[in-house]
């Protein structure tokens, strides 16, 4: 059984608020429900609280990277105040925001309270038409605060969020980002929150999958490796690794779907194995007990930690440690959160069954592992850089 002392999860993923001055249609946060939104913030975890139950604690599990998001986490009057004190506990901090608010003195305000390191993640579902109406704006406002990111060398994200809505332009997007260097990560569509009223429309099948969003996303090494099916090699993540992994769940880097390397708590303190499960998989309440006695005690975390126990195809597949399936497209089509990944078009026999694309996988997995600890080598240097200044 996976106790405190063998497990390790890097970032947290933080849906601080879920207040937003938006209202996309498909909120996973449910922001866009007035009643809702009302009720969550007389519960909402205070700044107090997050020191005491966040700051204070989720060291203990080896955190190192809170992800701010919401709603629109900026919107919290303390927003600085709590970057700022993240900051002094010795946590990096990662904003996902819908642009709205980032101005150039907010930007500064920001990077200021992080000591330079802050990233800003910005969801951008198309480059092109479809983006309006999934992100209630168009992509120009979310371009505008990468140039300016670019402009006051604060480091950048993008999040696209893939279903129906932008099968179309998903590699022209995908390639749009490589082409100006900047790192993405997908995420899926699910039936979270308001996403639940357009499930059978904007769900992606098995077949969009295979056709479609795979092709795009295995061929960009710019894109954060998160996506699945991921047909990466075990032995070569052994080997890059060093066989570094949490319980069964492989880290350094995280690959594939990350439940079982980072976790989520929503702006209520429940907490799920996944941002995307937030909400309808809840594992316990950081108000009631600790990060460490929430893994201990729950059933879906031990069984997430340990990936012998996925089922149907993920159970008996080559790739089940390198990839797992994601567990949120599998938890809103079966309502198992271990069942197989229903988006997954690999069909394996057993754990002898190689993809065709494990080599082209496996190729842009040195790539990406290169490009990314060249740039966390460039920003090591750019901190000791500054701190030198300061001297
Ligand atoms: S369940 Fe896994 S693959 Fe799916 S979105 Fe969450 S971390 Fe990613
Ligand atoms: S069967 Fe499951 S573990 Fe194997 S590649 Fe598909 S999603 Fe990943």
């Amino acid at each position: 059984m996976p106790t405190s002392n063998t497990y390790t999860f890097k970032n947290l993923f933080f849906e601080a608020t879920r207040l937003c001055n938006y209202a996309c249609p498909m909120c996973m946060a449910s922001s866009n429900d007035v009643k809702l939104v009302k009720k969550s913030r007389k519960q909402e975890l205070s700044l107090k609280e997050i020191e005491q139950h966040i700051f204070k604690t989720v060291d203990k599990i080896g955190v190192e990277k809170i992800t701010w998001s919401g709603g629109e986490f900026i919107l919290r009057k303390d927003a600085i105040e709590l970057v700022k004190l993240a900051t002094n506990y010795g946590y990096s901090s990662v904003i996902t925001t819908n642009g709205s608010k980032m101005t150039r003195e907010k930007l500064l305000e920001l990077k200021e309270a992080s000591n330079g390191s802050v990233v800003i993640a910005v969801g951008i579902n198309s480059i092109e038409d479809e983006n309006s109406w999934t992100r209630d704006t168009d992509c120009e406002q979310s371009l505008a605060v990468l140039a300016l990111c670019n402009e006051l060398d604060i480091r950048q994200n993008v999040v696209v969020a893939i279903g129906q809505h932008n099968l179309k332009t998903i590699e022209r997007t995908l390639q749009w980002l490589d082409d100006h260097h900047i790192p993405y990560n997908r995420s899926p569509y699910t039936a979270r929150g308001y996403g639940r009223e357009y499930w059978d429309e904007l769900k992606f099948s098995k077949k969009n999958m295979q056709d479609t969003i795979h092709p795009a996303l295995r061929k960009h090494a710019n894109g954060y490796i998160s996506y699945t099916p991921f047909f990466l090699s075990p032995e070569l993540h052994d080997e890059i690794s060093s066989g570094i992994s949490n319980v069964t769940v492989p880290q350094n880097p995280s690959i594939g779907c990350w439940c079982g390397t980072w976790l989520a708590v929503n702006a209520e303190g429940d907490v799920s194995p996944c941002g995307i499960l937030l909400d309808d998989v809840n594992c316990g309440n950081v108000r009631e007990k600790t990060f460490q006695q929430i893994i201990d005690d729950s059933g879906v975390f031990q069984k997430i930690l340990d990936r012998t126990h996925l089922k149907g195809k993920c159970g008996r597949c080559r790739y089940q440690f390198t990839c797992g399936g994601c567990r949120a497209m599998a938890f809103y089509e079966s309502g198992d959160i271990m069942a197989e990944d229903p988006t997954c078009f690999f069909e394996p026999m057993d754990k002898t069954t190689v993809s065709e694309h494990e080599p082209e996988t496996n190729k842009m997995f040195k790539k990406f592992v290169a490009i990314s600890r060249f740039a966390d080598k460039i920003n090591e240097m750019k901190v000791t850089d500054k701190k030198q200044k300061h001297r």
